[in-house]
């Protein structure tokens, strides 16, 4: 492992390091930093005035320093004279409770804690769009059941081969590419990991992607539901958890239904108990909304969920059991923080283990045909604002998460709600002005 970015820098030729960190609507924020720099800011960290990001911090504070992680550092593929790393944000001296790498870290070291390592694979689908964000890029891409469409896939060549390339390069082990339900929306898998490694990769990822899309000429977006009628962007999320050396899946177990053992399923209930509070975190913007609930796309399915259910290999319910050993969580969108979508689902996750939480009855139904027939169930969220109501009264959720986080993660969603109510739209003219 990497411990000393100087030494890095010169094995490989880096001229500059960016030192990232997440603020709490997912922005990364960065200083380009030369390699000559780099061990002064490797001790001291790279400072930044934290109000002018998303981390509920007042123009007053003092200087926020974003601490690298040594151990996240990736040479940029498609600019390797530039290395990207990772921070941890402190100020005087003390890590920044509220922002999303701490309280990842805190919940991983939690778990560890127990005794338990948590594993998960994310999927975070996107759109390949024109520079102007209007349309998606690819006119011939019209197909009513696009999915897997071998021509359009062939067409985005150049760049989803760049993207994969760079991952088998990296190690991360990407096993498929595929055209994904939307005209324009792609998919890409690689292996999954432990929850930070993830969420370092799903980071690192979002800006790769975007990156190699810009350099093609066109532009890639995660937003959730970027066009009206095509299926939205998801990050589904496949959760297992380990023994400590993560050597043994503590989930697995074959005598059990599903192939979940007990820990499994009271994990899987932490997850259910708290749902539609962590939507506040998972589908954390107003657009998510029009993800999830959403009437049946062109394709004919919207693969989003509506309700709060669990089943097994059935992929129109929150929660599927692909096989033995792991669940699929289908709520996330890609607006989804990568930090407090693993922190969010390792919090709900550990308090299931805590309080031996049952996930419920399985529901093994069509949910898109017949969920209405499901009466036991919660519906999820209908906007952001009822998400964020539902997570500020879900006292054991935000505890987990940490009171700073909560506290300062309300005030700015709520902030970003009362901004969209605020604004006025062409449907409000359209429907009210000749009452
Ligand atoms: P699907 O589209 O069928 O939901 P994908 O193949 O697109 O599945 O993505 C599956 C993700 O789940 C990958 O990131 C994969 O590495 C991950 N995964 C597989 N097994 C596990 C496991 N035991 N724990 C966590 N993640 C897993
Ligand atoms: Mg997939
Ligand atoms: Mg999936």
């Amino acid at each position: 492992m990497t411990t000393d970015l100087s030494t890095y820098a010169a094995e490989r030729g880096i001229r500059y390091f960016m030192i990232s960190y997440t603020d709490l609507f997912g922005g990364q924020r960065a200083k380009l930093v030369p390699a000559a720099a780099i061990a002064d800011m490797q001790r001291e960290g790279a400072g930044f005035a934290g109000f002018a990001t998303w981390l509920d911090l007042s123009p007053a504070h003092p200087d926020l320093f974003a601490m690298p992680d040594p151990a996240s550092v990736i040479q940029l593929p498609w600019k390797p004279d530039v290395a990207w790393v990772a921070a941890d944000c402190f100020m005087e001296g003390e890590p920044v409770a509220q922002a999303p790498r701490v309280v990842l870290k805190r919940l991983v070291a939690e778990a560890a804690s127990a005794g338990l390592r948590v594993k998960t694979g994310v999927e975070a689908e996107f759109f390949l769009i024109l520079p102007d964000g209007s349309a998606i890029s690819d006119g011939f891409d019209t197909a009513e059941k696009p999915c897997y469409d071998q021509q359009a896939v062939m067409r985005r060549f150049d760049v989803i081969a760049e993207i994969c390339d760079a991952m088998l390069a990296l190690g991360w082990k990407p096993y498929q590419n595929d055209h994904e339900d939307a005209n324009g929306q792609f998919e890409m898998n690689w292996e999954f990991d432990d929850a930070l490694a993830t969420a370092d990769k799903h980071s690192f990822f979002k800006f790769m992607v975007k990156s190699v899309a810009e350099k093609h000429g066109l532009r890639a977006t995660f937003m959730p539901k970027p066009f009206k009628g095509l299926t939205g962007n998801g990050c589904h999320t496949h959760v297992s958890v380990w023994n400590g050396d993560g050597t043994a899946n503590a989930f697995a177990d074959p005598s059990m239904p599903f192939g979940l053992s007990a820990k499994g399923r009271a994990f899987l209930g932490g997850i259910m108990a708290h749902a539609t509070a962590l939507a506040a975190i998972t589908n954390p913007t107003v657009n998510s909304y029009k993800r999830i609930n959403a009437p049946r796309t062109l394709s004919g399915a919207t693969w989003a969920p509506n309700s709060v259910t669990w089943t097994g290999n059935n992929r129109t319910h929150m929660v599927r059991v692909p096989g033995p050993g792991r669940f699929e969580l289908r709520l996330p969108d890609g607006a989804a923080n990568p930090y407090l979508l693993q922190a969010a689902i390792i919090a709900a996750g550990l308090d299931g283990l805590a309080t031996d939480a049952d996930p419920g009855p399985h529901h093994d139904i069509d949910m898109y045909r017949d969920g209405h027939l499901v009466t036991d169930a919660p519906k999820l969220p209908l906007n952001l604002l009822d998400a964020l109501r539902a997570f500020e009264a879900d006292t054991r959720l935000t505890a987990a998460m940490g009171a700073a986080f909560s506290s300062a993660y309300l005030k700015l969603r709520h902030d970003d709600w009362d901004a969209y109510c605020g604004h006025f739209t062409a449907w409000e003219r359209d429907t009210t002005l000749d009452i």
